[in-house]
């Protein structure tokens, strides 16, 4: 369904999955007066603290299904795994923003490289293999990273092969039965992601880009706004939301690129929701990205979000939330003025987890990324 409808204050929002997004999601909602009904099989998904209403049941279950429909007026989504059946079901009766297609192209690499692709977008040059003898024939100079086509996240899923030596370890290691994305490496200057919405009248909000440094391929950290000159800038924006435009579903998204040395922009991948890198504008913009979600589920002007600050938001994985959580520690961090400390209430640790992240906002990023640095440093050094 796409209505053009307007989704008032008091009304009920869905939200598919209850991670730490669906918690900062259904918060946000609730600020704004609505209520929340979250999705999610784990009894402790994170955003159910914060939920009107919890579903439980698997997302193939039928009865729960038909409930949801009735409990909400219309629904967003979080997590990059919900049936794309369920969200087919869900919008013949309400609003899903994102929707199904977006969704997806998100869940298969396969079909979100030729969808850009076909949109003459510049991506890492790459190849489709369907077996793994296949890999003896691909013709792109190493290095590679070979990328399932499903299912992977946060570097699951994902192998290096440096040179041809190593197609035979690569084989041995890749799980799954195929197909996979080889890519060639991309000697990057810099990550970047934009957080981009579009509103059913195809109106386009974003904010700047944020500079994202990963760790063993896990962001550990993502600098607003990104230190890039303002055309680098400016033409991220602009492609950013090329790329949202060209899905064409109303809701807010993430578009992931690599920026080059001669000055040009791959784009990398797209999630159909927002992203860990754009927590910051939860204290830096005068809309967040869960702001502009619930505004772009619920038919709401999407004015552009005025930026108040400067961050550097530090991920918290693992057992890092531990040495955070030690009294010293969690003491000396807290008296920093620039230092807002956010815990997803996640139950058990696992390595690379995201537990929380520590958000420095101030005005001078000189400041906030040492200060940052620092604070990762004492939570690795036990
Ligand atoms: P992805 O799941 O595709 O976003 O990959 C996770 C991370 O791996 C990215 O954020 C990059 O840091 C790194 N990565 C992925 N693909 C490439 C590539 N073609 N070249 C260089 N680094 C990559």
């Amino acid at each position: 369904m796409t209505s053009s409808k307007i989704i008032e204050p008091g009304s009920t929002l869905g939200m598919l999955g209850g991670g730490q997004l669906g918690g900062f999601f259904t918060e946000s909602a609730l600020k704004m007066g609505y209520k929340v009904v979250v999705w999610d099989p784990s009894t402790v998904a994170p955003a159910k603290r914060f939920a009107t209403l919890s579903f439980d049941a698997s997302f193939d279950d039928v009865d729960a299904r038909r409930n949801f429909i009735k409990a909400v007026d219309a629904s967003s989504l979080e997590w990059e795994n919900v049936p794309v059946s369920l969200v087919e079901e869900l919008e013949s009766e309400i609003d899903v923003r994102p929707g199904s297609r977006s969704l997806g192209l998100a869940q298969n690499r396969v079909q979100e490289k030729s969808f850009l692709s076909k949109h003459n977008f510049d991506l890492a040059d790459y190849r489709v293999i369907y077996s793994r003898s296949e890999l003896n024939s691909v013709d792109l100079p190493p290095p590679w990273i070979v990328k399932t086509a499903t299912l992977g996240y946060d570097g699951h899923g994902q192998w290096l092969v440096p040179n041809c030596d190593y197609i035979k370890y690569a084989k041995e290691s890749m799980t799954g039965s195929g197909p996979w994305v080889v890519e060639r490496v991309v000697q990057f200057e810099q990550e970047l992601s934009v957080v981009v919405g579009l509103h059913q009248n195809g109106h386009t909000t974003t904010y700047p880009p944020t500079e994202n440094i990963h760790e063993n391929n896990i962001l550990k950290l993502s600098i607003s706004p990104g230190r890039i000159p303002t055309e680098v800038l400016k033409k991220a924006q602009e492609l950013a939301t090329e790329v949202v435009l060209c899905i064409g579903e109303a809701g807010v998204f993430c578009v992931e690129l690599f920026s080059l040395k001669n000055g040009g922009i791959l784009v990398n991948e797209i999630a159909p929701r927002p992203h860990n890198s754009g927590h910051h504008t939860i204290d830096t913009f005068t809309i967040s990205q869960y702001e502009l979600q619930i505004r772009a589920l619920c038919g709401l002007p999407m004015p552009t979000p005025i930026m108040k600050g400067h961050s550097v938001l530090l991920n918290v994985l693992g057992e890092e939330m531990r040495e955070l959580t030690s009294k010293p520690k969690w003491e000396s961090i807290i008296a920093n003025q620039h230092a807002r400390i956010y815990l997803y209430g996640k139950e058990s640790i696992r390595p690379g987890r995201k537990m929380g992240h520590i958000l420095f906002h101030g005005d001078e990023l000189a400041t906030l990324i040492p200060e940052a640095l620092e604070t990762q440093q004492m939570l690795t050094d036990p």
